[in-house]
């Protein structure tokens, strides 16, 4: 346990946690100009609130934004709204949950705390940072179905939550969504930025590569998985062996909330229009 402190350009950062026992149980909050960007999870107060008393020394804090409403992200924010007395921003999809609160399984009280409720605002498509430039919104749910990116135009940066987080996953959670994951992922790759500052392994050098070769890896498995399920009519157990290996210990760790067959059965919910090969024969077809 303990924090590090992540500079990154006009970035800093405070990581919190550790690797070990089957999950990461790391976190990172980054500030950039006077805006706080997520607030790490409650049991990690300890660590996070001298970095925050810090940064609202200097250069100051005027406000919060989170990613969504997970309690890696969104923990503190009570804590830091009434220690500084500055506004707290989240998705119009988080407030609800962020404010009455939301049912967590076991092991995320275990790993991440309880967070207080929060009182939040939407927060508006674009933020404009006393350093005169501006964050925009980008919605990407898929990991939980609130989240959205900050896109640093102008510092050529994406605070990406939990969009990215390793490049090539082999469990998900269960609700989770993988086709709406890649869609969200395509939307944010749309858009230009070199770096990328993952909300739990810090800043990832040439994140737009890194973020674009992790979608081609899950499309690819998804249309693996789809057919072998829907020509090979082979079963979700045996794709999920074949393909993932057996359930390790983030399946244990995790009291089953992250598996590979959840990641085998969500590639399956993709329909025909969603799948790449879908799109692929079309453009075929169209002739250009
Ligand atoms: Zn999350």
């Amino acid at each position: 346990m303990g924090s590090q402190r992540i500079e990154h350009g006009p970035v800093a950062g405070c990581r919190t946690g550790r690797y070990g026992g089957g999950l990461n149980t790391q976190a990172v909050c980054y500030r950039i100009g006077r805006t706080l960007i997520d607030t790490g999870p409650p049991n990690q107060w300890t660590y996070v609130r001298p970095f925050v008393e810090a940064e609202a020394e200097s250069p100051g804090i005027d406000r919060v934004v989170v990613t969504h409403h997970h309690e890696d992200h969104a923990g503190n924010a009570r804590a830091i709204q009434e220690l500084l007395d500055v506004p707290v921003y989240a998705p119009a999809g988080s407030l609800d949950r962020l404010r009455d609160g939301f049912s967590i399984e076991t092991y995320r009280w275990v790993v991440w705390g309880r967070p207080a409720p929060v009182d939040a605002e939407p927060v508006p498509d674009v933020l404009s940072l006393s350093d005169g430039t501006s964050l925009r919104t980008v919605l990407a749910p898929g990991h939980a179905d609130d989240m959205v990116c900050y896109l640093s135009d102008d510092h050529d940066l994406l605070f990406a939550g939990d969009l990215f987080l390793t490049p090539q996953p082999k469990y998900l959670r269960y609700d989770e969504d993988a086709p709406t994951l890649i869609r969200s992922m395509h939307r944010v790759l749309d858009h230009s930025f070199t770096d990328l500052l993952c909300g739990h392994r810090g800043v990832v050098q040439d994140g737009h590569s890194a973020l674009r070769k992790k979608v081609r890896y899950l499309e690819a498995l998804c249309g693996v998985i789809q057919r072998r399920y829907r020509a090979d009519k082979q079963s979700v157990d045996a794709i999920t062996r074949d393909l993932l290996g057996s359930e390790g210990m983030m399946y244990y760790a995790s009291g089953g909330d992250f598996s590979k067959r959840n990641l085998v059965t969500s590639c399956l919910t993709a329909t025909a229009d969603d799948s790449p090969a879908a799109g692929s024969t079309d453009a075929a077809r169209g002739g250009g």
